[in-house]
């Protein structure tokens, strides 16, 4: 745990009390605040009262002693409208951080030469985290990875000189993080996304800028106008920028060539790292996410070999094209977490013969924007509720059967690939639906298709992303 000396001996208020939020006020109340916690749950209030938390309904509150309010991510600061809470708090003239906000007062405190990578985006923030953790790691650096992914900031061990933190951050926590100060920030890519949450895309590029801003430099994707946008504005503004670009080769920065990742000075390109054969990294969306890697583990000072030994050992995010087994010339590839059509893509662009294995909870659209990926379907596998539209969009496009459950699906997939003689091919679950209609949530159904690959006579399992 990180105690949060920055608060020590003042008044915080803070709202959420999820796991992140029990964590907060911990970290808060070690490092000597007096922290007066709610939730518009009772049973998350009880919980941490339960755990040694102050709590009182912050209605009643005395708003004049507090130093700050630690707000959770997951409650809304501007839109659609702010929470009562935040309402208060600005009336009483009470700044709203976050934890991430907490952790990058701690760095600065404490060890502000520690490296810090931060990770955003709206797609390949979690794999991007991942895969820069796993190479430092493997690398012998000290390494903490924590944020939107796997822990929550403030119980990551406390910055040292040295101690490598890589730290994915949505937009509701960089919104909440005003000083944050990365060694390098990373912006992969911007789409519309979470517009609910942030009005209008003008307001969510925002956010997401503010996170590279604040970096000693910058690594952006430039492949959307908008990220492209960013970056210029910040060379303009004398920041240290880093371009990346998962097609375009560029003068200067890092792009990808095919699956060779190459540097550009002054219109010199030299090749830093590849991708061949890395299964955990197929697909051009991956070859985004590891630019962005190798380009901030160059800045805290990794060489070449010890990347690329990185990349080609990471073993990938469970439910993300995830390679969970093989018999012969078929791979079964797990992608549950894509759940709709946007989100599939990336795996259906990465595999050119595909069994595919789709439907579940349909989304608005179907997969009428996946049409320029069905040449690569051998045959559709379709589940669940969307199996009726699904067909219908396939119509005579595309082979199809409606399997009714996974189970029926891998079964009927697998025994088809064994008889394709064209190469390998791909026995792929990326449902582009939410899986709720018969599965508690997306990781449950993925294991239920990695159990029943498994279950397949001759089937060898690909271990890694467990
Ligand atoms: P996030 O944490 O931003 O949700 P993940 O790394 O968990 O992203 O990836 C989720 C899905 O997003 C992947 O299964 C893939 O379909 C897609 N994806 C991953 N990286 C990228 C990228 N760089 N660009 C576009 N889509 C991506």
């Amino acid at each position: 745990m990180i105690p949060a000396a920055s608060f020590a001996g003042k008044h915080v208020a803070l709202f959420g009390l999820g796991g992140s939020g029990i964590a907060t006020a911990r970290a808060l109340i070690e490092g000597g605040a007096q922290v007066l916690a709610w939730d518009d749950n009772p049973d998350s209030v009880a919980k941490a009262a339960t755990t040694g938390i102050a709590t009182a309904d912050l209605r009643g509150a005395d708003w004049a002693k507090f130093s700050a309010f630690v707000l959770s991510p997951g409650v809304p600061l501007t839109h659609p409208k702010p929470h009562w809470t935040v309402e208060l708090a600005r009336g009483a003239g009470v700044e709203i951080i976050g934890d991430i906000e907490l952790f990058c007062r701690e760095r600065t405190l404490s060890a502000p030469t520690a490296p810090f990578i931060a990770i955003t985006g709206t797609n390949g923030k979690s794999t991007t985290t991942a895969l820069t953790a796993h190479i430092l790691k493997s690398a012998g650096r000290d390494t903490q990875m924590g944020g939107n992914i796997g822990r929550a900031v403030m119980t990551l061990d406390p910055p040292k000189t040295n101690r490598h933190y890589v730290v994915e951050c949505s937009s509701y926590q960089i919104d909440l993080a005003p000083s944050i100060n990365p060694t390098a920030g990373i912006l992969l890519n911007l789409t519309p996304d979470h517009l609910d949450r942030h009005g209008t895309m003008q307001h969510y590029a925002s956010i997401k800028e503010r996170l590279v801003a604040g970096s000693e430099t910058a690594i952006i994707g430039i492949d959307d106008s908008w990220c492209a946008q960013i970056a210029e504005r910040l060379e303009r503004a004398g920041r240290q920028v880093i371009r990346i670009s998962k097609r375009l080769p560029l003068t200067d920065g890092y792009f990808a060539d095919g699956t060779n990742l190459m540097e550009a000075v002054h219109g010199r390109y030299s090749k830093v790292a590849f991708l061949e054969g890395i299964g955990s990294l197929r697909g051009q969306h991956n070859a985004q996410n590891a630019l962005a890697a190798v380009a901030a583990c160059l800045k805290v000072g990794l060489d070449l070999g010890e990347i690329q030994s990185g990349l080609e050992s990471f073993p990938g995010l469970a439910h993300r094209m995830e390679q969970v087994g093989r018999k012969g010339h078929v791979l079964f590839v797990n992608d549950s977490k894509a759940t709709n059509a946007d989100a599939a893509a990336p795996a259906l662009s990465s595999f050119p013969r595909i069994y595919w294995i789709a439907g579940g909870l349909p989304k608005e659209g179907g997969i009428e924007p996946l049409r320029g990926f069905f040449p690569r379907i051998a045959k559709a596998y379709l589940i669940g509720e969307a199996a009726p539209a699904f067909s219908a969009t396939l119509g005579e496009a595309v082979p199809y059967e409606i399997s009714g459950t996974l189970a029926a699906a891998v079964e009927h997939a697998a025994h088809d690939a064994a008889k394709d003689g064209s190469g390998e091919v791909v026995v792929l679950l990326s449902p582009a639906c939410a899986s709720f209609d018969q599965f508690k949530n997306f990781e449950v159904r993925g294991e239920a298709f990695r159990q029943a690959a498994s279950a397949i006579d001759g089937v060898k399992p690909i271990g890694g992303a467990r």
